[in-house]
């Protein structure tokens, strides 16, 4: 919802309780006067007043309607008018025919209080004057023909500066009471707008008005022909002080961050010259940082350099010290950008680039960084036409068994025709498509076009080996994806030994918990399940219990560095072998090119292979051939 949209709901919710009081107010004091005018009406009836009598039951019938009439249509306004009516007449044949002996007066207090208080102020003036004015005409003009009781003059005045008096006094605690609800609206827009601006945490301006605050800055300095420099912070291994601490201690680290943030830039330089708003947080561990009136963009890493200096030694809070640390991307105007979400835009992709090299540094967006974004963009735009124009293919790749060089499983791999992709493997769209979320979509096709092909490869060439499917490691996070998989069995009637899904062991993260549980369920369907490109991750090999893992592959670097001179990268394939076997794993060797790479993987004991030197990966129709011999 939006500032305005929420400042509205708040408003309208303040209405309705508003609406709700005086409802009830209207309902219980009517249902009160009905029965009390039904009570004087007949005992009037009885003693022989019949005019007041009347009167009296009329008004209670009036009553009745009333009750019948807010139920239906819930008009409170009109519910009071009625009301206020009835009091009205009660009152003034009260006074005309001056009640039971003569006791009519007394009664016209409450009555008259009770009819300020049902209405909102200016309505209640309104009865006010129309009452006083009937008073007045009735007791003391010629109107007094119409009275059926006498009062003295003394006690005509007396009644009618007492009333005055009461009415003056409910008047003013009806309007004092209105312009105390109309502060406490005012109060709750003013906690919702602070809500809607201001990041609740660190009291920081939050994403939204930064933006605003940027969009000013820059045209402000457009005209006075001034350099701004952007800082965009994230901060590294947060994550694992929130996993590893709880969310509070995040919190409280988060908070002690933008203090320290603030101390850093405000120390003016004079020629930085730092406000409030050239700071915000715009999400998680994102912070960003203004620095207006810069002369030149290297001023920028002066004061990056003071952030970076900031996690010397660790971070400390409540006497922990923390190893976080920040990356800091630098993008400045209007040297890289103009506007201002491209500025923003720039900023944090030289921070990926900080995060992507080393992290604890600052970069500057600088051309190169430039390119990729284009790239990046430009594969984006691909993807989602591919996805569009179903211009995704799979191509296969036989997998041998080492004893006998039959194939024993077939590795789908995955390729998109669409132009703006030309010449651009999976190895460089995947990433983008992870980034972008549309790797679901994409990991869903390829899943559902390698089962078409395995039930036709079954059926129709007598095909007895496995498909194996790889998929993101994105996956591992996504819910539901074991119940699409399950159901994509179902579909196709596959049975699930016949799958293997190959994750890339780069996906796995220690103590990653819910990764662990998505792999479980997967297990739990009967599939098979590989960690692909096995070596290059950080996999403890003491993790690899825990993991319902039922095969390795081997990186092909490591195949392809088997004879390589430096010693601890040719003994890899040895390595991850020797492992597998301790934890009775299946081992396949990728990227095997020559003949004696084969053979030594051979005698070695590798259960599978594949690899240009058996089979490159082959369209559907060569697949089919080379079955077939
Ligand atoms: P991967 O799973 O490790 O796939 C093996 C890659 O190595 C394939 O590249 C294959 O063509 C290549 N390769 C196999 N043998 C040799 C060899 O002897 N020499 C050389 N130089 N290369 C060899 P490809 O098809 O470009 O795929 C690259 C990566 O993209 C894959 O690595 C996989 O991580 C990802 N990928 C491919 N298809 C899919 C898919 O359908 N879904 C997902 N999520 N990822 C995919
Ligand atoms: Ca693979
Ligand atoms: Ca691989």
């Amino acid at each position: 919802m939006t500032h305005t949209g929420e400042i509205k709901a708040g408003q309208q919710e303040m209405l309705a309780v508003r609406y709700r009081r005086r409802y009830r107010l209207c309902q219980v004091l009517t249902i009160l006067g009905v029965i009390f005018l039904f009570a004087l009406g007949s005992f009037s009836l009885v003693d022989g007043a019949e005019v007041l009598g009347t009167i009296l039951i009329v008004n209670a019938l009036v009553g009745l309607l009333n009750i019948y009439l807010l139920k239906r249509t819930g008009n409170v306004e009109r519910a009071a008018s009625i009301l206020s009516g009835i009091l009205f007449f009660l009152s003034m044949s009260l006074i005309i025919t001056g009640g039971k002996n003569n006791t009519g007066l007394l009664w016209v207090y409450p009555i008259v209080a009770i009819n300020l208080f049902i209405n909102r102020f200016w309505p209640a003036v309104f009865w006010f004057v129309i009452f006083s004015v009937a008073s007045i005409l009735l007791l003391f003009t010629p109107a007094s023909l119409l009275m059926m009781t006498n009062y003295s003059l003394v006690e005509a005045i007396r009644f009618i500066l007492t009333m005055l008096a009461l009415n003056a006094i409910c008047l003013a605690a009806l309007r004092s009471e209105e312009q105390a609800y109309q502060t406490i609206m005012q109060l709750h827009d003013d906690d919702i707008r602070k809500m809607a601006y201001y990041d609740t945490l660190t009291g920081l301006p939050n994403r939204w008005s930064f933006k605003t605050n940027l969009e000013r800055l820059l045209s402000r300095a457009e005209k006075d022909k001034q350099r701004i420099g952007l800082l965009y912070i994230d901060l590294d291994n947060f994550k694992q002080v929130n996993d590893q601490y709880g969310h509070e201690a995040g919190d409280r680290l988060l908070l002690e961050f933008s203090e320290r943030l603030w101390e850093e830039i405000r120390p003016t330089d004079q020629l930085l010259k730092p406000q409030t708003e050239s700071l915000a947080r715009l999400a998680g561990d994102e912070f960003v940082v203004l620095l207006p009136n810069i002369k030149a963009p290297l001023d920028a890493s002066v004061v990056a350099t003071r952030i970076l200096n900031i996690f010397d030694g660790g971070f400390e809070v409540d006497d922990v010290t923390h190893m976080i640390y920040a990356s800091i991307g630098i993008a400045v105007y209007p040297d890289d950008a103009c506007d201002p979400s491209t500025l923003l835009h720039h900023a944090d992709a030289a921070m990926y680039d900080a995060k992507h090299n080393g992290r604890n540094c600052f970069k500057f967006f600088t051309q190169n960084i430039a390119d990729t974004l284009r790239q990046r963009q430009r594969i984006e735009k691909g993807l989602r036409q591919a996805l569009n124009d179903a211009h995704f293919s799979l191509v296969y790749m036989p997998i041998f068994d080492c004893k006998d060089n039959s194939i024993v499983a077939i590795e789908v791999l995955l390729r998109c025709q669409s132009p703006e992709l030309e010449g651009i493997g999976p190895d460089q769209f995947i990433p983008v498509a992870e980034a972008t979320g549309l790797i679901k979509e994409i990991d869903l096709w390829v899943i559902e076009n390698a089962f078409q092909a395995l039930v036709v490869l079954q059926k129709e060439h007598d095909f007895k080996g496995q498909i194996c499917i790889n998929i993101s490691g994105v996956e591992l996070h996504n819910e539901v994806f074991p119940t699409q998989v399950k159901h994509l069995l179902e579909q196709y009637s596959i049975a699930p030994e016949c799958v293997e899904l190959e994750v890339t062991e780069t996906a796995f993260v220690a103590d990653d918990v819910s990764g662990l549980e998505t792999l479980k369920a997967l297990d739990e369907l009967g599939v098979s399940l590989a960690l692909d490109d096995f070596g290059t991750g950080y996999t403890a090999f003491s993790q690899l219990i825990h993991y319902p893992a039922d095969c390795l592959k081997i990186d092909r670097s490591f195949v392809n560095d088997l004879f390589s001179e430096r010693e601890a990268r040719n003994k890899m394939v040895m390595i991850i072998q020797n492992l597998a076997k301790l934890y009775d794993l299946r081992v396949i060797a990728e990227g095997v090119e020559t003949e004696a790479q084969m053979t030594y993987l051979r005698e070695n004991g590798c259960d599978w292979a594949q690899g240009y030197y058996l089979s490159r990966p082959l369209p559907w129709d060569n697949l089919l051939k080379l079955l077939s011999t």
